[in-house]
């Protein structure tokens, strides 16, 4: 493959895959190579770069190099899954390790470190990421070795103030570290807000068809904390497969005209929803009304992102009928893909949610968001 070439804005680089040409036939779109072995040279060394499946495959290279340009990092890695990368991050460190994670946050990871927790295997407390005192009274100087955040954060779109974050996190000489799976790099990149680690799902908007599972961390720059997760993907081999790489590759081409229709749906559907009279709140980053709006109007560029979420009036019990009464929306899990997503999350997140009983989680996709809100609004009205 012709190497990539990263010096072109986003939309760009994503379109023609930093550049990447197959130099056997001059394809535009890349081979898929799926061989989990590769000739050594007659010297003995592997100069094309590649000896063993289990260390990268081409097309997984390729992602990660477009990954590490998009986020302005020095190197990533790419996983099985988002939580096969978030996962690795926090398995890093050593046994017993003090971390500072947000309460409102993707619900598998919260439950995973509770758990951690639980075993000793971390020491974790859980604060208000949009309180910058009660994070800093979290932080303990010199011992806590990782401040993680989400932002927006599943499933109320909690803002965090990366830049603020990140300057508490480097004051007690912990590593800063965003799961940046909502936003994307296309609306904020951390790393220029002082992140060390970028962490996404690839399941949802980079892929953005719901036909991949993939996960990627990106990390600012080439350290001994990075050269020990790339010691726990090699060893433990949760790298992403070629033919995934190769879907993956395929839907992130279009991540800049698929998020820029969302971020402008979801703004339609938010503004139109809000003060619905079924509706108690309607939660979106880019509504006025909303709690982390100036920061996230700072913060992210070009939009606010696909996801928002409404509380129905009538609690758990309207919001599943209103769930259950849509006709265009599908009642799935995920995020982030064409096809609109409605989830009532608290049924999903269980007992220690932050969700209220009558909140729905909406993804909105590439339908015309006119047919989307007047799915929504019919079945609010036949349920309330
Ligand atoms: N982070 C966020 C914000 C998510 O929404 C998810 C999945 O829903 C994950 C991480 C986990 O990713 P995966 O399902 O690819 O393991």
């Amino acid at each position: 493959m012709a190497s990539p070439s990263h010096s072109v804005r986003p939309a760009t680089l994503l379109a023609q895959l930093a550049g990447a040409i197959d130099e056997a036939t001059g394809g535009l779109v890349p081979a898929l190579q799926a061989s989990t072995t590769f000739l050594r040279d007659p010297d003995n060394r592997y100069r094309r770069g590649f000896d063993y499946g289990r260390d990268a495959n081409p097309l997984t290279r390729l992602f990660e190099s477009v990954l590490a340009a998009l986020e302005g990092g020095a190197a990533a890695r790419a996983f099985a899954s988002g939580m096969a990368a978030m996962t690795a991050v926090l398995r890093t460190l050593p046994e017993g390790a003090h971390v500072v994670a947000p309460r409102v946050m993707y619900w598998g990871l919260r439950k995973w470190l509770q758990k951690a927790a639980a075993r000793n295997r971390l020491c974790v407390d859980f604060v208000p990421i949009d309180d910058l005192d009660a994070v800093r009274a979290a932080l303990r100087p010199g011992v806590t070795q990782l401040l993680w955040v989400e932002t927006p954060a599943n499933p109320t779109w909690v803002v965090a103030d990366l830049a603020a974050l990140a300057e508490l996190a480097h004051w007690a000489g912990a590593r800063f570290v965003v799961d940046n799976t909502v936003p994307t790099p296309l609306l904020t990149r951390p790393i220029a807000f002082g992140a060390d680690l970028v962490v996404h799902s690839a399941t949802k908007y980079l892929n953005g068809h719901s036909d991949v599972v993939a996960g990627v961390v990106v990390t600012a720059r080439e350290d001994e904390f990075w050269a020990e997760l790339c010691r726990i993907r090699h060893d433990e081999g949760a790298i992403l497969g070629p033919f995934e790489a190769w879907l993956l590759l395929r839907g992130l081409r279009t991540l800049a005209v698929r998020l820029a229709r969302q971020c402008a749906s979801a703004l339609q559907l938010a503004a139109a929803l809000e003060g619905h009279p079924a509706l108690a709140r309607v939660l979106y980053p880019g509504l006025a009304s909303h709690k982390g709006h100036t920061i996230a109007a700072r913060q992210m560029q070009g939009g606010f992102g696909g996801m928002l979420s409404i509380v129905v009036r009538g609690g758990a019990e309207a919001a599943i009928a209103a769930a259950a009464a849509v006709r265009i929306w599908k009642r799935a899990t995920s995020l982030g893909g064409v096809e609109s997503l409605i989830e009532h999350r608290a049924s999903i997140e269980g007992e220690d949610s932050p969700a209220p009983p009558g909140l729905l989680r909406l993804s909105v996709g590439l339908e015309d968001w006119r047919d989307l809100l007047a799915d929504l609004e019919g079945a609010l009205a036949r349920t309330g």
